[in-house]
């Protein structure tokens, strides 16, 4: 008789949550829990919408790559309403892209469930079934219920809550866990760029990703006669005062003699949790000393849509290696 396929428990249904359901559904039974009313309603779904092929440095290089060719695929079929505007990065032609990122996460959830990955939203994991060292499952509850649930019996489970520290921090983790990860923030100042004047043909917004400093890249292309300016800062950061962003601006007219007028109204600062030496932690946390087949992909730092692919690649081959 065929053996039954290993059951194993994504715990996050963001972007990198569905991207390892559709790795892993196939060679091993997939239940996809999220607390949400529909999978991508957290930090997925306030993305800019950028992706990256390159950053320079590995791993990011080879998760990027992943990700990159599965959404040139998604964009070359026909049949996915996937597509991909190619923006420049740093001079260098089609090495980003913008795209409508929920449906890049739309695609591996078609495709996970297509496969049979079983889907369970408007669920919350509370607490980790633990035996002998090793999980056994987890315990859910309705969201918001409060109340003890259920168990869902698994051979493994896959944390990937994006930057929720209550999940990084469920017994059977290592003890500090969480303490791996730091705060990185982006500051988002997007600039109105003059219109044409009269006579002058309206050009189509060229798609520029181009890094100016260490801290401040440049995107234009993302929404009409609109460059954004997007500042990465690492660390304990406070959302900047109205006098500090104010500062800011004049710091970025002044150094870059910046075209158009800054949307003060509309900064926004994007908080998210980067892991260890600004890399996404993807793999067993047992060598930290927690549970036996308990996996965490997290930590993505602000580059979720783009390392997404290439994370669950790295979590599905170490899960199939615990499993065997
Ligand atoms: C404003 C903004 C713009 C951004 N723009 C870009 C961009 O252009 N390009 C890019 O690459 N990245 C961008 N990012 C970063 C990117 O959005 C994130 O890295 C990515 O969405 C993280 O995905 P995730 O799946 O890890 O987390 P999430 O999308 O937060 O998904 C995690 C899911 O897990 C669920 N969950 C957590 N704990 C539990 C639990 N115990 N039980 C059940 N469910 C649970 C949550 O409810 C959530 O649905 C941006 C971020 C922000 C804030």
């Amino acid at each position: 008789m065929p053996r039954k396929p290993a059951t194993v428990i994504v715990v996050g249904g963001g972007i990198v949550g569905t991207a390892v359901a559709h790795t892993l559904q196939g060679p091993c039974q997939v239940i996809l829990v999220d607390d949400g009313e529909f999978p991508g309603l957290a930090e997925t779904r306030t993305a800019l919408g950028v992706i990256r092929a390159v950053y320079g440095r590995e791993p990011l290089d080879t998760y990027a790559r992943a990700t990159w060719e599965f959404a040139l695929a998604q964009h070359e079929n026909p049949r996915s309403p996937l597509r991909l505007r190619l923006a420049a990065l740093d001079g260098r032609t089609a090495r980003a892209a913008f795209l409508d990122h929920l449906l890049l996460l739309d695609a591996f959830l078609l495709l996970a469930r297509r496969a049979g990955c079983q889907l369970r939203v408007g669920w919350q994991v509370t607490g980790l079934l633990l035996a002998g060292g090793r999980v056994r499952g987890v315990r859910a509850a309705p969201a918001g219920d409060g109340g003890t649930g259920e168990v869902i019996p698994a051979d493994a489970v896959i944390l990937a809550p994006g930057p929720r520290p209550d999940t990084l921090a469920l017994e059977g983790l290592p003890p500090g866990f969480v303490r791996r990860f730091q705060r990185v923030q982006d500051i988002i100042i997007p600039f109105r760029l003059p219109a044409p004047s009269d006579g002058e043909p309206a050009r189509a917004e060229a798609a520029v990703i181009t890094a100016r400093s260490l801290i401040w890249t440049f995107i234009t292309g993302l929404e009409p006669r609109t460059l954004h300016a997007v500042a990465r800062l690492a660390g304990d950061w406070m959302p900047p005062s109205f006098e500090q962003s104010v500062a800011m601006v004049e710091d970025l007219y002044h150094r870059f003699q910046l075209p158009g007028e800054a949307e003060l109204d509309r900064i926004r600062t994007c908080i998210d949790l980067a892991g260890p030496g600004g890399a996404p932690f993807a793999g067993p946390v047992a060598p930290l000393g927690g549970a036996e087949g308990l996996f965490v992909a997290a930590g993505l730092g602000l580059e979720g849509l783009s390392l997404c692919k290439g994370v669950a690649g790295v979590v599905a081959r170490e899960v199939l290696a615990y499993l065997q």
